[in-house]
C-alpha cells in the first residue's frame, strides 16, 4: 500500500473562510474537493502540499440554478453523480450528462466534483507512476528532474489535459466564476487553460473556482466522444467535443470542435469553421475530419501510439458529427 505524505487538513465552514485560509497559507497549500485525483498524485509523491483546504462540503458550492438566459449555473462542489442526475441537467443538458457519465467509475463519480474535473492536473505516462518507478527511470521536470522524457531536447512539459468535461463545456461557450480574498471574476472556461503541462491553469493559486455557467443550448446540437482502452474506467486517450447550430434550412450557422487529451490544454480546432454555411453532409464532415487529423499532433505520452491517436481524431470527429447530423432536436435524452 502506498501511504499519503503527512499534511494538515483544514475544513473551512464557508467560502469566505476557505478563501482566507488558502490566501494565508500561501504556496504550501492546495485545495482538495473529492480528492480522487489529488490524493493519488500525493501518494505517488508527484506533489506534496503541506496544507489541504477541503472545499467539498461548502454549501455555497452545491447549488444548481437556472440562469436568467435559460442556461445553468452549477456549483463547483457538486459531485459528478449529482451533476448527471440533476433534473435540470437531465432535462436541458443531455450532452453534459452523457459526458459526466463517461468519467471514470460510479464510485469515483460519487466523490469527484465538477470543480475538481475542471481543474484536473495534466497527465503523462512518465509522471503518473510511483516515486520508485520515476527514480528508477531518472524522473522528469514536472517532478524532481530537469528534463522531459517525452521531448528531451525541449524546455517545456507536454503532459496532456485529461479531464472529460472541459472540451464539451468550452464548445458550449461555458464560463467560470473565480473567487479569492482579492478579487471575484468571471472568465470563459477556455481562458482558464494554458498550454503548459506544469502550469496548466491561468488562475492564481489562491483563486477558488466556485461556479460553472453554461449557456442555454437553445437548439444547439452537441456531444462528446472519448477514446479509451477500458470503457468503464480509463482517462481519455482522446476526447472530441462538438457544438453545432443548424438553421431551419439545414445549413450550419455556427460550429465549434474542441479536442481533449492532445495538448496540455483543451484544443479549439479552427477546422470546424469549414462547416459554417454548409450542410452536415458526408463530404463536409470528411473535409473537416481529414483536416483535423492532419493538424492534430498528439504526443507519445498517453495510452495508444501517437499515430493511432492521430488517426482516431478523424474517426471520432466523423462519428460525432455524423451523429449530430442525424439529430433533429438538441440532445437531451435521459439515459
Ligand atoms: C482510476 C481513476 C480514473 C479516472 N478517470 C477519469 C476519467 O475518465 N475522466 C476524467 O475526467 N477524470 C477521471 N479521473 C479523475 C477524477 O476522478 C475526476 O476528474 C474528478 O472529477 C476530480 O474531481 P475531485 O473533486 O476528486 O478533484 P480533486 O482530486 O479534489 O482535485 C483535483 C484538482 O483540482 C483542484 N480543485 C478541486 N476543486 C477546485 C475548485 N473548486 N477550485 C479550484 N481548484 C480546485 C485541486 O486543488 C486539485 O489540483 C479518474 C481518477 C481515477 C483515480
Ligand atoms: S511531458 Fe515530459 S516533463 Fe511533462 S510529465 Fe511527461 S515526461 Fe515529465
Amino acid at each position: 500500500m502506498i501511504r499519503l505524505p503527512p499534511f494538515q487538513l483544514v475544513v473551512p465552514g464557508s467560502l469566505d473562510e476557505a478563501a482566507r485560509v488558502l490566501a494565508d497559507a500561501g504556496p504550501v497549500a492546495s485545495l482538495v474537493a473529492g480528492g480522487t485525483d489529488l490524493y493519488p498524485n500525493m501518494k505517488r509523491r508527484q506533489i506534496a502540499p503541506a496544507v489541504l483546504v477541503s472545499i467539498a462540503a461548502l454549501p455555497e458550492l452545491q447549488t444548481v440554478r437556472q440562469a436568467a438566459d435559460g442556461g445553468l449555473a452549477i456549483g463547483a462542489g457538486i459531485t459528478l453523480t449529482s451533476l448527471a442526475d440533476h433534473p435540470l441537467v437531465r432535462k436541458q443538458f443531455g450532452p453534459l450528462r452523457d459526458a459526466a457519465l463517461d468519467i471514470s467509475t460510479p464510485l469515483l463519480r460519487n466523490m469527484g466534483t465538477l470543480g475538481g474535473n475542471l481543474c484536473l492536473d495534466t497527465r503523462c505516462h512518465f509522471l503518473n507512476q510511483t516515486e520508485f518507478w520515476r527514480h528508477a527511470l531518472g524522473t522528469c521536470m514536472k517532478a524532481e528532474g530537469d528534463i522531459c522524457r517525452v521531448a528531451p531536447g525541449g524546455s517545456r512539459c507536454w503532459a496532456i489535459t485529461s479531464a472529460d468535461l472541459p472540451p464539451l463545456l468550452i464548445a458550449l461557450g461555458a464560463r467560470v466564476q473565480l473567487v479569492s480574498t482579492r478579487v471575484e471574476r468571471k472568465i470563459s472556461l477556455s481562458e482558464l487553460y494554458r498550454d503548459d503541462g506544469i502550469a496548466w491553469l491561468t488562475k492564481a493559486p489562491d483563486e477558488i473556482l466556485t461556479e460553472l455557467i453554461v449557456p442555454s443550448l437553445d437548439g444547439m446540437r452537441a456531444g462528446y466522444l472519448k477514446l479509451r482502452r477500458r470503457a468503464t474506467f480509463d482517462f481519455p486517450a482522446l476526447g472530441v467535443a462538438a457544438a453545432v447550430r443548424v438553421g431551419a434550412d439545414g445549413v450550419v450557422e455556427s460550429a465549434r470542435i474542441v479536442l481533449g487529451a492532445v495538448t496540455s490544454r483543451p484544443l479549439d480546432m479552427p477546422e470546424a469553421q469549414r462547416l459554417v454555411g454548409e450542410r452536415l453532409t458526408t463530404e463536409a464532415i470528411a473535409s473537416v475530419a481529414d483536416a483535423m487529423q492532419r493538424n492534430a499532433k498528439p504526443l507519445h505520452l498517453a495510452d495508444y501510439t501517437h499515430s493511432y491517436r492521430k488517426r482516431m481524431v478523424n474517426v471520432y470527429a466523423t462519428r460525432l458529427l455524423e451523429r449530430l447530423a442525424q439529430e433533429q432536436e438538441p440532445a437531451a435524452a435521459p439515459r
